[in-house]
């Protein structure tokens, strides 16, 4: 069958790495893809066609016969696209729009989780500047979590220590309309204590198998300080999601919210991400995410031992529940190299150069984000640009092995944490 994966990010280049390993598939696209996949060769290659025009994806997957599409990215499932292909009669891995507000309406979560019990952190919605503030001055604790409803990539939370900093977040939200529409909506939220960890599930509305645990690096800084980025490293299992607490997990939240999703009429299908604070082994959300994290993403394919083809295609067909889902032993851990400058501004078309030997790292993988293929260079073309993955019998060796190869990688002003994994070690 031929597959299209649908994204340009290191998340859709490990995607297409672990489908391309099953026998049954026959070619791989991924539309825009980057250079990597780009240059992966045998039964990958990329289509120019962006993430976000449907029309064309609709287009090419006539041309092409494709028999399969996995969306990547959350803005084509807002935009509609697991409705509009189901509705031409096609395979596809991914949420409705109805279905995937539970990320890209965090009222809408919220207020789906309080309807199901479903724990998480106690909140109030505004719609309005004035009765926003009129509660943060009444408010008697801080910190309070400021979030603006719809989708920001990933900066549209504010975690305000004090009241000032909160008062300055909603006039952000409200009258300098940072974020537009998406902030018309606004929650405010307790803060949660504990440590975070996600876990993410592959689910056709009413199975579902589950992925290892794991934690990531959001802070672009040693010791998670300073902006939050894209995601700066990523290791799985993670070792605060015990046996124990993953039963939690599945009984709180992850079956009561596919129930829940399907009694309310809007069945979840696809990739399920489930953010959470876990204190003294006590789970509660923090977010969901219609689709597989990034680079979460990057840890959790690579330990998939049995074929990631057969179950994305158990999920649309059904027999999910019987599909072999196993998992490697040891560890996986990915450390983003980064453009210098980043999450700020930052330059591009800086050549890099991989040593030939990483090849030969046992167990490493080189998954691309923002990187450009020119002719026979490779440029950086983004502010994350590499992905470096390797999974090994433990979690320290599976550090160690990534590290090597990044030391095999070079471009101007490459920049990563030395401390992925640490806390965990
Ligand atoms: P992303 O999709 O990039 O993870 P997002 O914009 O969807 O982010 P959230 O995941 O809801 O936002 O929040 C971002 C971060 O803010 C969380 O990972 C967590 O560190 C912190 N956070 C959010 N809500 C709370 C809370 N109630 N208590 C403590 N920290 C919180």
């Amino acid at each position: 069958m031929n597959v299209l994966i649908i994204g340009s990010g290191a998340r859709e280049h490990a995607m297409a790495w672990a489908v391309a390993r099953s026998s049954k598939v026959s070619t791989v696209l991924v539309a825009p893809g980057n250079g990597g996949t780009a240059t992966m060769g045998g039964k990958v290659r990329n289509a120019p066609v962006k993430a976000t025009d449907i029309d064309a994806l609709l287009d090419l997957v006539a041309r092409e016969s494709i028999g399969l599409t996995v969306v990547g990215p959350e803005q084509p499932l807002e935009a509609g696209i697991v409705n509009r292909f189901r509705a031409a009669g096609l395979k596809v891995v991914g949420p409705t729009a109805e279905a995937a507000r539970l990320e890209t309406s965090k009222v809408f979560a919220k207020e789906f989780m309080k309807r199901h019990d479903i724990p998480t952190a106690s909140y109030e919605v505004f719609r309005d500047h004035a009765s926003a503030r009129a509660y943060l001055e009444a408010c008697g604790s801080f910190p309070q979590v400021i979030k603006a409803s719809g989708l920001c990539a990933g900066k549209g939370v504010v975690v305000a220590m004090t009241r000032e900093e909160a008062l300055g977040a909603i006039h952000e939200f409200f009258e300098s309309r940072i974020f537009g529409e998406a902030a018309d909506e606004v929650v405010i939220e307790f803060f949660l204590t504990g440590q975070e960890a996600s876990v993410f599930a592959l689910t056709d509305g009413r199975d579902y198998r589950l992925f290892l645990s794991a934690q990531d690096h959001k802070r672009i800084g040693e010791g998670d300080t300073g902006k939050n980025t894209g995601g700066m490293g990523a290791y799985a299992p993670a070792p605060l999601v015990t046996p124990e607490v993953m039963q939690r997990v599945e009984e709180l939240v992850i079956r009561p919210t596919l129930a829940g999703m399907k009694a309310d009429g809007y069945a979840y299908t696809g990739f399920l991400y489930v953010g959470l604070m876990i204190d003294n082994g006590v789970p509660s959300v923090v977010e969901f995410n219609a689709r597989l994290g990034d680079p979460e993403t990057q840890v959790v394919l690579p330990m998939l031992k049995s074929d990631l083809f057969d179950a994305l295609l158990a999920s649309v067909d059904g027999g999910l529940e019987t599909v072999p889902f196993e998992m490697q032993e040891g560890a996986a851990a990915t450390v983003v190299m980064a453009s210098a400058g980043y999450p700020d501004a930052y330059e591009t078309g800086k050549a890099i150069t991989i040593d030939p030997a990483v090849n030969d790292l046992e167990g490493v993988l080189v998954f691309h984000a923002g990187t450009l293929r020119e002719g026979d260079a490779l440029l950086t073309s983004g502010g994350r640009v590499l992905s470096v993955t390797a999974c090994a019998a433990s979690l320290k060796e599976a550090l160690d092995r990534a590290y090597r190869a990044v030391a095999a990688i070079g471009f101007e002003g490459a920049y990563c944490r030395r401390d992925i994994g640490a806390k965990a070690l």
